[in-house]
């Protein structure tokens, strides 16, 4: 099926067109049509698979007859409001209702706590007809009357599930109160909890049910492994992986906000640049952090659930759990941030003895054995079998008993003082193999996704002169994209 059978109009597929998407993803397949003629809809669909644009497409299309050059912000009350949870997702969904509402004459704007509520009084006055806002905030300006929402034509819930994790269904309630009866409903939530099935049941008219992934399924394109490791090694054996496998762009997670910023300090102090994010951290750090590691300007992004809630980057190839997240379904959504749009994903977990029960209700979660593969000088004393997959990474003990000497070494340069290193100025094992293919420095270029020539250059990646390649693609004057590089699992196979 093509987008131009979809229902949208000129202005939309020409927008659809400028992203260079040829074809609708199963949500959007499914979804475009049934919002078009105005139904509830309860979609049942996780981060990564066009959800937003399944929303965003046929609301703009059946708000486009609104559309007015009028200064008066009279002609411009609030048609549509998009509840997000997080600030993150915030900005992503309002980038996609601008991206696609290009060609459009409708206003929008975003409004997220954490930030000068000024300058968002200044921006819903001017009048909008899209309203895209996390609860708490929404309801300060309701409170405070800078915002009214009696023309609301199309309600979207977006993220439901987390929502209501983080304990913002009093705030949906009292501002559903605040909308007018008549208006179309849309939900989506990766997970259907009873609770989600409650909330839809008060909210949602007689909706039409679209899932497009199994309930809390995960991509088939994504390698899970376990290491078992003591919980005081963990950071050793991650800056051990980093290294070893000189991963360039990693997002970490950890359960909290503290063990985050612990957590990316030690990075930084073993030369591996880092940075968290976390509900601590303010808006302009957060965003900062995200786009310098989406840039590639920093190596490894550490995050909390609350705050990983959404973001979007594109192929990003691993995700390590430093810790596993007390409720499983967190790991689906963990881990949805790789395996995307067709891209391989690895998906790491760091496990102690004290994790394994959670790692158990993953496991009865996604109706599968997690691989375990216990890395030599990282054992568990005593540590029960877990799976009948257990394997031991042979070739790892040699590289990481290098690292953790190394790592050690970093270690007590920083307890007298030295300055961090940024991972170009690592300092190395004597014996560690700097010549070898992976650490050519064309190899460990960020990769920029904004080329569009990026997928050329990894498809040839397995040509043994990377120079040569980036040659021949006439790249020569821009910057590679980053390796695939393999994981331990597929150098054992
Ligand atoms: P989402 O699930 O909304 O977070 O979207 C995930 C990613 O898929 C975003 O980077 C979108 O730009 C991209 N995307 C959305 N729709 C399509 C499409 N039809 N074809 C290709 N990419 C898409």
């Amino acid at each position: 099926m093509s987008f131009e059978q979809l229902g949208l109009s000129t202005d939309l597929l020409r927008a659809i067109s400028d992203q260079g998407y040829t074809k609708p993803t199963p949500i959007q397949e499914q979804a475009i049509p049934i919002i078009l003629e105005g139904r509830d809809v309860m979609g049942g669909a996780q981060t990564g698979t066009g959800k937003t644009a399944s929303f965003t497409l046929p609301l703009l299309r059946r708000l486009e007859h609104h559309s007015n050059s009028s200064m008066s912000p009279a002609k411009h009350p609030i048609r549509a409001l998009i509840l997000v949870p997080t600030r993150e997702l915030a900005l992503q969904v309002y980038e996609s209702v601008k991206t696609y509402g290009k060609y459009l004459s409708l206003r929008s704007t975003v409004i997220y706590g954490g930030v000068s509520i000024d300058a968002q009084i200044n921006a819903v006055r001017a009048g909008i007809e899209i309203l895209v806002a996390t609860p708490g905030r929404l309801l300060d300006h309701l409170h405070q009357k800078t915002l009214v929402l009696p023309k609301v034509e199309i309600l979207v819930l977006d993220e439901a599930d987390r929502m209501l994790d983080m304990g913002f269904l009093p705030d949906i309630k009292q501002i559903i109160q605040l909308l007018p009866e008549q208006r179309q409903n849309l939900m989506f939530s990766a997970t259907f909890s009873e609770d989600i099935k409650k909330l839809a049941n008060k909210i949602l008219n007689k909706p039409v049910l679209i899932e497009v992934a199994k309930q809390n399924s995960v991509s088939e394109l994504i390698t899970h492994v376990v290491h078992p490791v003591e919980s005081i090694r963990k950071q050793e054996l991650l800056i051990c992986l980093i290294k070893q496998q000189n991963l360039q762009q990693v997002l970490v997670f950890t359960r909290t906000k503290q063990g985050a910023d612990r957590l990316a300090q030690q990075l930084i102090r073993n030369g591996i640049s880092s940075a968290a994010i976390h509900g601590d951290r303010n808006q302009l750090q957060r965003t900062q952090a995200l786009d310098d590691f989406k840039r590639g300007l920093i190596r490894i992004l550490v995050a909390t659930d609350v705050a990983a809630r959404g973001i979007d980057i594109e192929e990003l190839s691993h995700v390590i759990n430093f810790e596993l997240p007390n409720n499983s379904e967190d790991y689906v959504h963990r881990i949805g941030r790789t395996g995307r749009a067709g891209a391989k994903g690895f998906a790491i977990s760091l496990v102690s003895k004290e994790e394994n029960q959670l790692r158990i209700g993953i496991e009865k979660l996604l109706k599968t054995r997690l691989k375990v593969e216990e890395i030599h000088g990282f054992e568990v004393m005593n540590q029960q079998s877990q799976t009948s997959d257990k394997e031991t990474t042979g070739e790892m003990r040699q590289k990481c008993n290098s690292m953790v000497i190394q790592n050690r070494k970093a270690n007590s340069f920083a307890k007298h003082g030295e300055t961090a290193t940024r991972f170009k100025n690592e300092v190395r094992p004597k014996n560690s193999r700097r010549t070898e293919k992976i650490l050519d420095p064309l190899f460990t270029q960020p990769y920029v996704s904004r080329i569009s020539d990026v997928e050329t250059v990894l498809v040839k990646k397995d040509e043994l002169n990377v120079g040569m390649a980036h040659k021949k693609h006439g790249l020569s004057n821009r910057p590679l994209p980053a390796l695939f590089i393999s994981p331990v699992v597929s150098k054992q196979k």
